[in-house]
């Protein structure tokens, strides 16, 4: 007799990165919990959230790892990236130095990671229509020069969060499997 179910078992570190107050933490309360906080401080960051993902009929889970807002004094840690298997790397479609600031987050992650780390493109904010300063084009340009997945996401919105996060996990899936 089988008392347990026999279960396979994956489980992804995947990080966040990006500028402070481009909307980490608001994407993975919407993905891992339905939630948005308009105002949010960086203090509503958790260390990671563990979310399950279906990937042909198999439970993968993901850990998702958020800053807790040390970003802002550049003091992500090499901890911080040990371990991660995917990357999200963030920018805001309003504010151009942060797009102007994905080079060094892609710097960071290739110095600080021990292997090839699936990586996908943020552009976070997509709601905000008339305050744009990067369009699509140059997002896409910048994940294809660099070989990263890219997408356009509003955590306000919810518009494209799961996709983001679920094209890495596939994606890691798929290379693993
Ligand atoms: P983090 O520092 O990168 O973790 O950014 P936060 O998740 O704390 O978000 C910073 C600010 O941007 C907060 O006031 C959020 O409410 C806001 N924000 C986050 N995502 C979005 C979004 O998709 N659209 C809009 N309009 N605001 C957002
Ligand atoms: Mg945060």
């Amino acid at each position: 007799f089988y008392t347990e179910e026999q279960t396979e078992d994956y489980l992804f570190k995947i990080v966040l990165i990006g500028d402070s107050a481009v909307g980490k933490s608001n994407l993975l309360a919407r993905f891992a919990r339905d939630e948005f906080y308009p105002n949010s401080k960086s203090t509503i960051g958790v260390e990671f959230q563990t979310q399950k993902i279906d990937i042909k009929g198999k439970e993968v889970k993901a850990q998702i790892w958020d800053t807790a807002g040390q970003e802002r004094f550049r003091a992500v840690t090499s901890a911080y990236y040990r371990g991660a298997v995917g990357a999200l790397v963030v920018y805001d479609v309003s504010r151009r130095q942060t797009f102007d600031s994905i080079g060094r987050w892609l710097n960071e992650l290739q110095t600080y990671s021990d292997m090839n780390v699936v990586t996908i493109l943020v552009g976070n904010k997509s709601d905000l229509k008339d305050a744009r300063e990067v369009t699509t084009a140059e997002g896409k340009s910048l994940a294809e020069a660099q070989g990263l997945f890219f997408i356009e996401t509003s955590a306000l919105d919810s518009s494209n969060v799961a996709a983001a996060f679920q094209t890495v996990v596939k994606e890691i899936y798929n290379i693993l499997s």
